[in-house]
């Protein structure tokens, strides 16, 4: 199956491009939800979040998400430990689920496809990009958030020139009408690299 690593900054419009590939037939992988969907059910992702954080990670069965998140913000090199216990039960829930697609390519989204290095998983990449002041005010729509928060977030990512050097393929999403083309013009060109 050829894979298409799909990212932006926050705010950018990764999932309303995801969305619109989805209109189009394409199957999308949303590796943070699903690493997020993996916390809560996968036994060995559990036992080893508990053995390396203790058993306050989980509270009545639940992720103890606020308490993780304080954890890693503070200490990086526990972020280190968090995305090798997470990230390899996510890349074999990857595998599961691209064998059972049945399309000419699938997108996964990944909002720190390049800064994790994922992106030398997929065969081709798209980066969505959007102006900062464009993503913040989006975001404090979206998720009654303050700038400050939205730009500490913004700070912890790559600079969008640093993804686009990279990225095989660019959609600028700041009119949508513009980005339903730019998501037909991209398909389509997608689909020239595979053949
Ligand atoms: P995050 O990294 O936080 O998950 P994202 O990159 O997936 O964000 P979206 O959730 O797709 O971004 O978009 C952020 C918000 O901006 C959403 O509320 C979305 O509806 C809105 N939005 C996205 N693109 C546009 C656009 N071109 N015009 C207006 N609003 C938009």
């Amino acid at each position: 199956m050829y894979i298409v690593g799909l990212t932006g900054g926050i705010g950018s419009g990764k999932t309303t491009v995801a969305k619109m590939f989805e209109t189009l037939g394409i199957p999308v992988y949303y590796a943070d939800t699903e690493a997020k969907q993996l916390m809560h059910t996968n036994t060995h992702i559990k036992n080893a979040l508990i053995k390396q954080f203790g058993k306050e990670v989980y509270q009545d069965g639940m992720l103890n998400r606020a308490y993780l998140a304080e954890i890693v913000f503070h200490d990086k090199e526990k972020l280190v430990v968090l995305n090798s216990i997470v990230h390899p039960e996510v890349r074999k829930h990857f595998e599961q689920w691209t064998a059972k697609q049945q399309a000419v390519f699938v997108l996964k989204e990944n909002a720190i496809l390049f800064e994790s290095d994922d992106a030398k998983n997929c065969h081709a990449t798209l980066v969505v990009t959007a102006p900062i002041e464009t993503r913040i005010t989006r975001v404090i729509a979206r998720d009654n958030t303050t700038a400050e928060a939205v730009k500490a977030r913004i700070n912890n990512q790559w600079d969008d020139s640093k993804k686009i050097e990279r990225a095989d393929f660019v959609i600028h999403n700041t009119n949508l009408t513009e980005t339903i083309k730019q998501v037909k013009d991209t398909y389509q060109k997608i689909i020239l690299r595979i053949k």
